[in-house]
């Protein structure tokens, strides 16, 4: 799997043409059984593999028997509503077998969008993670109102991707790549094999929407939107068109055409810019000296060092941290409100249920949510 070493997190999108016979209305049993494998493959070099997948509304239409080829929105969350149980039913039948454990996550634009449902969609998926689940993600159709839905799952799977600090973004579809016009009016059209910038010229070539599209909603242009946002978070997009069987394999051994964007920066590194440029503090978290010393050892702020709260500001919302002279330690996004921060001052991590009610988590905020001035 060469083209795929240096990949430690990676998320697979899956759109509904490679998945659902679009003639049939039915799984392309085969082949889902040959990407399971390959995911079992990758988990078992030291891989996590997130998948977000399309289908739902495909696998809907035939269960509800709608043929028309036009839906209207509430048809299309019907459907989507009764397409997604057999959606997950059937990664579960394939991943199961090979001893993987998936679990169901749906998710709408506000959640990725607001910073408290971000914050905690990205520890549920980390969590699942830890724990060696696949998460099998796909967009919340049933509840999301047109202006709050993605209605393409390249975009949300880019979201997804950079909420779990994947660093690659394998997009499968029925496309094999960027070409620089459209290859269906275009006899010259050339295909573009990396992408080192994603400049205006390039997403301009996204202009045309991919012709071939077939069953999903997404065409090149969303893909290069997606592309865009995944690779600004760090993470590498891989656009290929995956309906070979073991779909990953064959991308990794470079027999298949594909577009590869590199990212220009790492996951980490990304969200660290991220917190510390880009986001207004509305508060100060005080410390002593002791939790000073333990976050420059990369350690996490706990609220037994906290000595005062500036500010008013909610759960999510980014502070700065401070010492008892006012200097600046760092930035970071806080794990509670200000009020309930000050609430549990000073408090062992085990205290913390016992006083707000809740166990809200040890940190005050976590590593992952901070970066230090020096
Ligand atoms: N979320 C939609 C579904 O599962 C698919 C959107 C897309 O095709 O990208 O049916």
């Amino acid at each position: 799997m060469a083209a795929l070493k240096p990949y430690t997190r990676i998320a697979v999108k899956i759109g509904s043409s490679l998945l659902v016979d679009e003639a049939t209305g039915l799984i392309n049993q085969a082949w889902l059984k040959s990407i399971a494998q390959d995911i079992a493959s990758l988990t078992t070099s030291g891989k996590q593999i997130i998948i977000v997948s399309s289908g739902a509304i495909a696998l809907g239409r035939g269960r509800l028997g709608l043929s028309k080829v036009h839906l209207s929105l509430a048809e299309k969350q019907a459907c989507a509503a009764a397409g997604q149980v057999v959606l997950t039913q059937t990664y579960e039948a394939v991943l199961e077998p090979l001893g993987l454990k998936t679990a169901q996550a749906l998710l709408t634009l506000n959640d990725t969008e607001d910073r408290r449902r971000w914050i905690n969609a990205r520890a549920t998926l980390s969590t699942l993670l830890k724990l060696g689940a696949i998460p099998i993600i796909n967009e919340n159709d049933t509840v999301a109102t047109d202006e709050i839905r993605y209605g393409d799952n390249d975009r949300l799977a880019a979201r997804v991707a950079q909420m779990c600090g994947a660093d690659l973004l394998v997009l499968l579809s029925d496309v094999d790549g960027l070409y620089t016009t459209d290859p269906n009016l275009d006899k010259d059209a050339a295909h573009i094999p990396e992408i080192t910038d994603i400049t205006p010229d390039i997403m301009a070539m996204g202009g045309n929407p991919n012709r071939m599209r077939g069953t999903g909603s997404g065409g090149m242009a969303t893909k290069l939107q997606a592309a865009r946002i995944a690779t600004d978070a760090g993470c590498a997009v891989v656009i290929t068109k995956g309906d070979a069987k073991n779909p990953l394999s064959v991308l990794a051994n470079g027999t298949e055409k594909a577009s590869w964007f590199l990212a220009k920066t790492n996951p980490k590194l990304a969200r660290k810019q991220w917190i510390a440029g880009s986001l207004k503090p509305k508060g100060t978290l005080v410390i002593d000296a002791g939790a000073a010393r333990a976050l420059s050892k990369g350690g996490s702020l706990l609220a037994a060092g906290l000595v005062r709260v500036e500010g008013k500001f909610e759960h999510g919302d980014a502070v700065m941290i401070t010492d008892e002279n006012g200097i600046e330690i760092g930035r970071g996004l806080s794990g509670y409100s200000a009020k309930n921060a000050t609430a549990i001052k000073g408090l062992k991590s085990g205290d913390i249920e016992a006083r707000l009610g809740y166990d809200g988590g040890a940190a005050l905020i976590h590593r992952d949510n901070m970066v230090l001035s020096t």
